[in-house]
């Protein structure tokens, strides 16, 4: 089985002012099709960087990278993306901010309308359809910014901090909402974050990165078993794990992920 994401050695220097600085330093993970996989690691550690490789948008130094067996040159087909802040477009009513990846991607606004009504009703905004982002919470923008990654049932979903900016009740909401999509389509999910409990929660495997340059510290596997409900923070099992994250960064040398 190919993997659907294999990155091999990779390296990323970005070329700056005051010299080089380097991003990613022989990089190696490879990311099985359905998996969901996190990348843990201090601010400036690369990650962004690592997922705007996998999406083509920057392309590594040295090294090689395979989406499903291809090279990735440009944004590999059946990508979706989220980002920490939720890039809607003001003007546009929640149902059209979604509608547009249709638009983007030549498929008919018309037929895709009924399938962006059900996702924006699954994730509880069917009653914000014709409201404008600024009338949404945070919560909500974000929830606005996954149906729109969504819509064109992405195989591999890429997520830069995309809870980050959330109170810590509503990222568990959408924690739970996100791994039930998960598993009901079985995409393959790389997830970035730097909470240690977010990662455990969501993942199969959480990547730990060193401080910059980002190396690959440790893949640590979370056998939970799923569905998780929120509960599960409570268990000794998944205390285990975060006690285990803690002294990984303790030992590079950050307090806190
Ligand atoms: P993270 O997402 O883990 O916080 P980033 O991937 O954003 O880390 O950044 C990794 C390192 O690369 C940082 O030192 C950052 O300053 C640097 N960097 C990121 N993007 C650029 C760029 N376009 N030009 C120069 N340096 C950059
Ligand atoms: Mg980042």
């Amino acid at each position: 089985m190919t993997a659907c994401v294999e990155l091999r050695g990779g390296g990323k220097v970005y070329p700056s002012r005051r010299g080089e600085v380097v991003a990613l330093r022989d990089v190696t993970l490879s990311v099985d099709d359905g998996e969901f996989v996190s990348l843990l690691g201090p601010s400036g550690c690369g990650k962004s960087t690592l997922l705007k490789c996998v999406a083509g948008l920057e392309d590594l130094t040295n090294g090689e990278l395979l989406v499903r067996g291809e090279p990735v040159d440009g944004p590999p087909p059946g990508l979706g993306m989220v980002f920490q802040r939720d890039l809607l477009l003001d003007w546009r009513t929640v149902l059209d901010n979604v509608l547009i990846m249709a638009e983007f991607q030549g498929l008919g606004r018309r037929e895709q309308r009924p399938r962006a009504i059900s996702l924006l009703e699954r994730f509880g905004l069917g009653g914000f359809i014709d409201r404008h982002p600024w009338e949404l919470s945070g919560g909500m923008r974000q929830r606005a910014a996954i149906c729109r990654a969504l819509l064109t049932e992405p195989r591999l979903l890429l997520m830069d901090e995309p809870f980050g900016a959330l109170d810590a009740m509503t990222r568990d909401d959408l924690n739970v909402e996100l791994t039930r999509i998960w598993q009901t389509a079985k995409r393959t999910v790389l997830f970035v974050t730097h909470s240690i409990a977010e990662a455990i929660f969501l993942s199969d495997r959480v990547v730990v990165m060193t401080p910059g340059p980002g190396r690959v510290r440790e893949i640590v596997p979370i056998d939970l078993p799923r569905p998780r409900p929120l509960a599960i923070q409570g268990t000794p099992e998944f205390a285990a794990y975060v006690t285990h994250l803690r002294r990984l960064f303790e030992e590079l040398g950050v307090a806190r992920a």
